[in-house]
């Protein structure tokens, strides 16, 4: 067995340009805080608020890149607080997802779709996918290690050349298999 990486991820967004501007201003650019493990990636200095008919989520944080669409990861807690039910999908595929309205320093947009839960996946490049015997878009299971230890299935596969082996869970995910918040191993079952 394999042992991956595993890291949680807070909630956060990605902004596309046009919602960028309208919430920071013209010509603004995201304030880089931290690279994230994915190459590319970088958590901002910047944040968000979330609003839906049924609640608010202040100080929600912009990941950079800018992206295509502007999209928004909430855990399934998050989603209690807000009173939505988000679809759980992979980053990108946000058609027919939940609506509202985002509050920057600069202005407020209302999103027609956009807050997902994130789908569990495994970030890893070319070279290590062949060593793992990996196909992009396949599902796979990792084991947590420790006192919680849990099995996560439904794991999707993404490859891409910028992407570094890592599995990606969210707060409650993390949160109920006690991986401290932040980081963690766990053994990865591919079948
Ligand atoms: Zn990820």
């Amino acid at each position: 067995m394999s042992k991956v990486r595993i890291e949680v991820s807070a909630r956060h967004l990605h902004l596309s340009l046009k919602d960028l501007e309208s919430l920071f201003g013209l010509g603004y650019k995201l304030k880089p805080l931290k690279n994230l493990s994915q190459h590319g990636e970088f958590a901002s200095s910047d944040t968000v608020t979330v609003k839906t008919k049924g609640g608010q989520i202040d100080k929600i944080r912009v990941i950079g890149p800018l992206r295509e669409k502007t999209q928004v990861e909430i855990s399934v807690t998050d989603a209690r607080k807000l009173k939505i039910n988000p679809p759980v999908r992979l980053s990108g595929n946000v058609a027919g997802s939940i609506s509202g309205t985002l509050i920057g320093p600069k202005g407020e947009i209302k999103i027609k779709e956009g807050i997902i839960i994130a789908q569990r996946h495994l970030h890893c490049n070319p070279k290590q996918a062949k060593k793992l015997n990996l196909k992009n878009g396949q599902l796979l299971s990792v084991k947590t290690i420790g006192e919680r230890s849990l099995t996560f299935h439904n794991i999707a596969v993404r490859i891409d050349d910028n992407f570094d082996l890592s599995l990606h869970l969210d707060t409650d995910e993390g949160n109920a298999s006690l991986l401290g918040g932040v980081c963690g191993f766990g053994d990865l079952i591919n079948k």
